[in-house]
């Protein structure tokens, strides 16, 4: 059972509390999925042992209501140990659950790089989709995983690069071919079993998703 008291050597020294402010019940749903199955056995004894020492750390979600359809939301820092991911509902319009936890995950490696950059142990010049990449790849595929078991591996790699590939026309980000170069990296890395380096291709394997043919979506 998962503990922030009384647990068995580390876990005893910290602990990670996560604030939810939510209204939609389809939004409810999903974190509560991800929260049971992830957060409170995953993060706090393999995400956050590497960072957290004896203060703890709050994330706050909170659900806004914004126009734009592509844009999930975004995470920012409030203070040293406080985060807030903001999630936008109308995002969800069409797309199945799996592919909003996925964009969900993605934000929440945002806090982890946020979150290690304030401790000093990455540079803030790094706050990029690379270092994202670089460092939380692994951990974005196991709490997407842990979401949804039934997920394939492919899939689960492409939501990952999706979202990367989503900040192709992203100026303010690494360029589209430092980012395709990137994606052949991350593909030798971690050995996937992709047959192309292609962002679009990622995009297309997830077009069941993002289009809500496939999985669950939200009504
Ligand atoms: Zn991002």
């Amino acid at each position: 059972m998962p503990s922030s008291e009384g647990g068995s050597g580390d876990q005893s020294n910290y602990k990670i509390e996560l604030k939810k402010n939510i209204k939609n019940p389809c939004l409810t749903n999903i974190i509560d999925v991800l929260l049971k199955n992830n957060l409170e056995i995953e993060l706090t004894r393999k995400l956050l042992d590497p960072f957290v020492s004896t203060n703890g750390i709050n994330i706050n979600i909170v659900e806004i209501s914004n126009p734009d359809p592509s844009l999930l939301g975004w995470s920012k820092a409030l203070s040293l140990n406080n985060f807030e991911i903001q999630i936008n509902t109308n995002f969800f319009e069409s797309k199945s659950k799996d592919y909003i936890a996925s964009a969900i995950v993605h934000e929440f490696a945002h806090v982890f790089l946020k979150y290690s950059i304030q401790q000093g142990n990455i540079s803030p010049q790094s706050d990029t989709h690379k270092t994202l990449l670089d460092n939380y790849m692994s951990t974005m595929y196991q709490m997407i995983k842990n979401y949804n078991y039934n997920l394939s591996d492919e899939t689960i790699n492409s939501m990952i690069l999706t979202g990367m590939a989503a900040f192709l026309n992203a100026p303010s980000d690494i360029n589209s071919e430092e980012l395709k170069d990137y994606f052949n990296e991350v593909i030798l890395k971690n050995n996937f079993s992709l047959d192309s380096t292609s962002p679009n291709y990622y995009q297309n394997l997830t077009l069941d998703h993002i289009r809500g043919t496939f999985g669950n979506i939200c009504n």
